[in-house]
């Protein structure tokens, strides 16, 4: 689902004032908390399920989002790698503790996609669901549209190749619960997002709060 042409004006604007406050938020983080002690995460679709999303996509302008299922993926961290096949529960991929207290980096490997049916599919959106724990990938169209009809599309422009997960998308990974997802926005093109990337900032601690008042 990507941000549409109708209220793109007020979304934007929202959307860029939030940039901005998260912006502020995640360099601060940056400067008391250093990278070496956080997680990264890192997504990699693997040649099969590569070339076989390579081989569906399509520039024509005038085409619905697309939809499929991870059925395949293993999870590597510094320390293990564990295969899931579908249906897999997604809390195997938590974070694994290094030995010497540091978090693990995390490398997400897609062996293998399949298309999974949508419903009221628009250039800008679909409906569709993967099984419980079965991560979800999706298409952004390489086109900019009017309204969600396809025949107000044309190619490139303003909402071409976005490859950031809309609200919309960032709230159904909240609510499955998954490790991950995957946007497709160009033919070789695939971004993926993680939970962690919208969780709720932490509210400022109330006891230092008490103490920075006069
Ligand atoms: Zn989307």
């Amino acid at each position: 689902m990507r941000v549409t042409g109708a209220a793109h004006g007020i979304r934007e604007a929202i959307d860029r004032m939030r940039y901005a406050v998260l912006l502020g938020v995640s360099l601060a983080v940056s400067v008391t908390s250093p990278a070496s002690a956080q997680m990264m995460r890192y997504g990699v679709v693997m040649d099969a399920a590569r070339n076989a999303l390579a081989a569906q996509w399509t520039d024509d302008p005038t085409q619905v989002e697309r939809a499929y299922c991870v059925t395949q993926w293993w999870t590597a961290t510094s320390r293990n790698a564990r295969v899931h096949a579908s249906p897999s529960p997604s809390n195997d991929s938590a974070a694994v503790q290094k030995p010497d207290g540091r978090d693990a980096d995390t490398v997400f490997r897609v062996l293998e996609i399949k298309p999974v049916e949508t419903s009221e599919a628009t250039p800008n959106g679909a409906t569709f669901a993967c099984p419980a724990g079965v991560p979800e990938v999706h298409t952004h169209p390489p086109a900019t549209c009017y309204s969600d009809r396809t025949d107000q599309c044309y190619a490139g422009g303003a909402d071409a190749y976005s490859c950031q997960p809309s609200r919309e998308d960032a709230r159904k990974l909240l609510d499955r619960g998954d490790a991950f997802a995957i946007i497709q926005c160009d033919r070789h093109a695939f971004v993926f997002y993680y939970p962690s990337q919208f969780a709720a900032p932490t509210p400022p601690r109330q006891d230092l709060a008490e103490v920075a008042k006069p």
